[in-house]
């Protein structure tokens, strides 16, 4: 069949993935807005938590890794465990490599993929065109799995907004319109600490609202990691080693130790760099859970249950939610119903097998809705490297294609 691949997704993962089936030979259309969650579903300002070491996008040719765009780009070289990377390099970075590797790459949506009736897949994109593809590779990324808990769902029964009383995080871009206004953070991780300190320098009174004692806190600088541990691109620990270096045997754990692993390991921890612009510049209330919200008179007011179990009300002008992303096939709305219906799923995200293939043959998934399958590293630009040489093979072998060029990573 001479029908092209589709990649739909323009981040890291779809961009790499597309660079891998490229040099392989294979036809592909590509869509997506690129580096979108990075350029408009992320604070302005933003530092990347992860080191330059696990921020390149894989390519199958040599050149193309972060460090490289430093150089082509003029800017200070970012190698080292403390160079720190600012979102707007590394969106440069990803707009760099996709004019080098995909600049074919099509800015439009995908509306909808379905099964073909003659084989392949049907795809229909926001330009009205309908067309068949061999094989679809799934790369959509954070794109509509932004998690809202059903407490703070309550309140907003119009959905999140930045305009309205509750907003998610990957709603919040520019955190200036938060200055002179009390501002609730809810969350823990990175995403959490850093939004909340970006707001208190815009001029916000910022608390951040957590669950449980001590969740709180920051990981230990590159200079204070503990040495006999081996490294990682997380940190060093033998845990981190382990799950991102073999994430290959990751899918056959028990399902309940998968889910429970993606959800922990790189669990809420805030990066070394931030402690001192958060500490004594942003409040903390660290509460058992949130009971309910309510902005029925226009602000939003928590009632939390605190530590010591009384109840209590916080309130503030905004309530930002930066309480992460689930993957649920069923928010994958372009996934036609048929299909949808026939994928095997575990806890609502595609189960995997060798090569990214979901069990519909020719429907592959990369990125986060693969960590389920394949280990937290795939949350990270630095799954690239693993998931992109693997899935251009398997889909390469399975298409009949073997014009492979010699990656070496078998
Ligand atoms: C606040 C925050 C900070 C982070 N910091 C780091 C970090 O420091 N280091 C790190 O490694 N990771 C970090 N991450 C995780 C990071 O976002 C992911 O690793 C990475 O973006 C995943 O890339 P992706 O290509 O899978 O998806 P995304 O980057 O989310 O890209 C999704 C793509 O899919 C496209 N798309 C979606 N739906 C359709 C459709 N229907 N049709 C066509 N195209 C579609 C979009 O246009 C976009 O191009 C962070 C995440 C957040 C939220």
């Amino acid at each position: 069949m001479s029908h092209p691949v589709a990649v739909i997704g323009a981040g890291p993962f779809g961009l790499s993935t597309a660079a891998h089936l490229k040099a392989r030979g294979i036809p592909v259309r590509v869509f997506g807005d690129p580096m979108v969650s990075w350029r408009d579903h992320m604070p302005a300002g933003m530092l990347l938590k992860s080191t330059p070491v696990a921020s390149s996008i894989d390519a199958p040719q040599p050149g193309h890794r972060l460090a490289d765009y430093c150089d082509a780009a003029g800017i200070k070289r970012l190698v080292t465990d403390e160079d720190i990377i600012p979102v707007e390099t590394f969106i440069g970075y990803g707009e760099w490599f996709r004019d080098r590797l995909v600049p074919e790459l099509e800015q439009v949506r995908v509306v909808s993929v379905d099964r073909h009736t003659a084989g392949g897949f049907e795809l229909k994109l926001d330009s009205g065109e309908l067309f068949t593809a061999r094989a679809v590779v799934v790369a959509t990324g954070l794109s509509s799995l932004a998690h809202l808990p059903a407490e703070l769902a309550e309140a907003v029964p119009e959905g999140p907004a930045p305009t309205g009383p509750v907003s998610h995080s990957s709603q919040e871009h520019d955190l200036t319109r938060y200055a002179g206004k009390d501002l609730i953070v809810v969350g823990a991780g990175q995403s959490a600490l850093e939004t909340a300190a970006l707001a208190a320098e815009a001029g916000a009174q910022v608390r951040v609202v957590s669950r449980g004692r001590g969740k709180v806190a920051f990981g230990a600088p590159p200079w204070k990691q503990p040495r006999l541990r081996p490294e990682s691109p997380f940190g060093r620990a033998w845990s981190l080693w382990a799950l991102s270096s073999y994430p290959h045997p990751y899918r056959h754990l028990p399902a309940a130790a998968r889910h429970y692993l993606v959800r922990r390991v790189l669990g809420p921890l805030g990066a070394w760099w931030l402690r001192d612009r958060f500490q004594g510049k942003v409040q903390v209330s660290e509460v058992d859970r949130i009971v309910r919200a309510d902005a029925s008179e226009g602000s939003p007011r928590l009632t939390v249950r605190t530590l010591a179990g009384r109840p209590e009300d916080l309130s503030a002008d905004h309530v930002i939610a930066a309480t992460g992303y689930r993957v649920d096939i069923a928010a994958m709305d372009f996934l036609g119903h048929g299909l949808r219906t026939r994928l095997a799923v575990s806890r609502g995200t595609p189960r995997l097998g060798a090569g990214y293939v979901s069990s519909v043959p020719g429907l592959y998934f990369t990125g986060l809705p693969a960590a389920a399958s394949y280990g937290p590293v795939m949350r990270f630009v630095c799954g690239t490297e693993f998931a992109s040489p693997r899935l251009a093979a398997h889909l390469a072998a399975s298409h009949g294609q073997t014009g492979a060029p010699g990656t070496g990573r078998g």
